[in-house]
């Protein structure tokens, strides 16, 4: 019988991570503000020939690393950042090099070390789900060929320092660091600016969070030239589609949006954590558009509660280290209302 590869047939079944869309989405961080209106405005002047030509990258990666500031050829744009994982661990696992990165974080990242048979050797954060840089330091080792941070992290909203992201690079100039700006536009500290002098550096962005265009799916890597030369031979030519490099003008253009955009997450964050404190739950303090927060053994009766009052939050469990825990997207201000409301709500429910 026919058999994919064995490291994919010992991969787990696939599950959708959109477990339902009927009621309010706090569960995948997405913008719950939309998108610019210059990008829906752009998007209503396509013409048949946006849509019959296959798509010009190119004029994308100049407009992004002019806004940059650095050289197009830093710069490969992707079918959103999980293209970009995908190009990126590609290019550099063989069968049996390491994959490092520290618990909890992004799940995509033990699922692309898996497929390609990485060893994925994965260091434990305390309790403060801080990143445990001398732990990760001490597990470089000759065969590490990736090593990846989301900085801010998801699911714990944290945010790791540049000097400290910049001595783990450092560490291991044989192996690509990936440093993952999902989240940047809503805190932390970026390393862009530290690309020239770290060949070994790369950083990732997205559209698909401050932006608010997660269905259009754009995704940016950056790195040093040489580097992305390799990933531009192994990626797809027409990897992005046409739609979203003609709004990408207007996307970059609209800072001001993404600037009121991210000044409302922080202030429904602040509301999150404030009823979290008042609430006795343990939270994380986030840089991100969500909040981690420690529930308990009744975390999924909470859930429950909660998808009954029509919001979906996400269970963030199976993360290492997030036992009971649940993650909360930030929503639009009149969202919050209701979101605090059901969460007070579920939470008195549940430990009555
Ligand atoms: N990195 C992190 C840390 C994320 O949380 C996400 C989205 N959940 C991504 C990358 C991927 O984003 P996208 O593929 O939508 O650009």
């Amino acid at each position: 019988m026919l058999k994919p590869r064995p490291s994919i047939v010992n991969l787990g079944p696939y599950h959708s991570p959109i477990v339902s869309r009927s009621g309010l989405s706090l569960d995948l961080n997405e913008s719950m503000a939309g998108c610019s209106p210059r990008v829906l405005a752009r998007l209503r002047l396509l013409s048949a020939a946006d849509l019959s030509l296959y798509p010009e990258r190119e004029i994308g990666e100049r407009q992004i690393a002019n806004f940059l500031g650095i050289a197009p050829e830093q710069v490969l744009v992707t079918n959103g950042m999980d293209e970009a994982l995908s190009l990126l661990f590609t290019a550099y696992l063989d069968p049996g090099d390491e994959l490092l990165f520290a618990d909890p974080t992004f799940v995509m990242y033990p699922m692309l070390g898996e497929a390609l048979a990485a060893n994925v050797v994965r260091v434990r954060s305390g309790e403060d789900l801080v990143l445990p840089v001398s732990d990760l330091l001490a597990h470089i080792s000759p065969h590490t060929r990736v090593i990846a941070i989301a900085n801010p992290n998801n699911p714990t909203g944290l945010a790791a320092t540049r000097a400290d992201l910049l001595k783990i690079a450092e560490a291991a100039p044989d192996a690509a660091v990936l440093v993952d700006e999902a989240y940047f536009e809503f805190g932390g500290e970026s390393l862009i600016t530290d690309l020239a002098r770290h060949p070994n550096l790369f950083v990732a962005r997205t559209f698909s969070k401050a932006y608010g265009l997660a269905g259009l799916r754009l995704g940016v890597l950056t790195g040093a030239a040489a580097q992305i030369d390799y990933l531009r031979r192994l990626s797809l030519p027409f990897n992005v589609n046409s739609v979203v490099l003609a709004c990408l003008e207007e996307a970059l253009a609209d800072q001001p949006f993404v600037r009121e955009h991210a000044a409302q997450i922080k202030q429904g964050r602040e509301q999150l954590t404030q009823l979290f404190a008042e609430l006795r739950l343990r939270f994380w303090p986030s840089q991100t558009n969500f909040v981690l927060v420690r529930i308990g053994p009744l975390a999924k009766a909470f859930m429950e509660s909660m998808r009954r009052r029509g919001i979906l939050v996400r269970d963030s469990s199976a993360n290492p280290g997030c036992e009971g825990c649940v993650r909360v997207t930030v929503g639009t201000p009149s969202q919050m209302e209701g979101a605090l409301r059901a969460i007070r709500e579920a939470i008195a429910e549940t430990r009555r």
